[in-house]
């Protein structure tokens, strides 16, 4: 018998970091819009969304991997299954270790993008980085949504294939609307058939790049998001004033 595929978004972002949706509006449109079975919240440097999303999820009928998107000194690294948050700024064999130590999995995030922190790119728009190991890693993002340049998504697969990797796909989500736009294929339908499958190299990756309008519909929500919280604060400021 063949085992039927679901697919994970193992990118996304909520409120508790630079996302415009809160874990509760991103658990409710999983659920309602998508068919995603399993996804993680992986915020920068925080795993606060992430645990709010795990405690609610049953509700939703998804389960919810917690994670986080850490910021190394090479670049983003995606933890998921962890429970403990791991300090930003360290060197990646440090980073990693930290992450194993409490049984999670280590991803390298959207490698070689030349716009945020990447591994693989010596520093923004910087040439590539010839001095990684790569084999400290469990696996690769070989497809993140959010890539201005797709030919990276190509490269970071090449190098998940040449070093036998698992490769992981992800939307890099930071609103609902692009949630699902880029998935982990599983074999089985929970999240603990999906770390098996990350363990085994047994994942398949897809997905569908974001796009100008895209990334211009997610600066527009994230202005919003920060005048709101600008006219908020001042509400505050002239409440206390009186
Ligand atoms: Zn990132
Ligand atoms: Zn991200």
């Amino acid at each position: 018998m063949v085992a039927s595929f679901s697919a994970a978004d193992l990118h996304i972002h909520t409120t508790a970091s630079d996302g415009t949706a809160s874990p509760e509006a991103v658990l409710s449109y999983v659920a309602g819009k998508t068919d995603l079975r399993v996804i993680a919240i992986t915020d920068h440097d925080t795993l606060a969304g992430a645990l709010v999303a795990r405690r609610l999820a049953p509700q939703y009928g998804i389960e919810v991997i917690v994670g986080c998107e850490i910021s190394t000194q090479v670049g983003h690294l995606l933890a998921l299954f962890i429970e403990q948050p791991v300090p930003a700024g360290l060197d990646l064999a440090t980073t990693v270790a930290l992450v194993h130590a409490q049984g999670g999995m280590a991803f390298a995030a959207h490698p070689f993008g030349a716009l945020v922190p990447s591994i693989g790119r010596r520093c923004l728009l910087g040439p590539e980085r010839t001095d990684l190991d790569w084999s400290l890693l469990d696996g690769i993002e070989v497809f993140n949504a959010s890539l201005w340049y797709p030919a990276n998504n190509r490269r970071a697969a090449r190098k998940a294939q040449a070093l036998s990797l698992t490769q992981i796909g992800g939307s890099d989500a930071h609103n609902l609307a692009m949630i699902g736009a880029g998935r982990t294929l599983f074999p089985g339908q929970s999240a603990a058939d999906l770390r098996y499958a990350l363990q085994r190299r047994a994942t398949l990756v897809t997905g569908k790049a974001w796009g100008w309008r895209g990334v211009a519909g997610v600066a527009r929500e994230q202005i919003q998001q920060w005048f709101d919280r600008r006219q908020t604060d001042s509400v505050e400021m002239t409440g206390s004033l009186q």
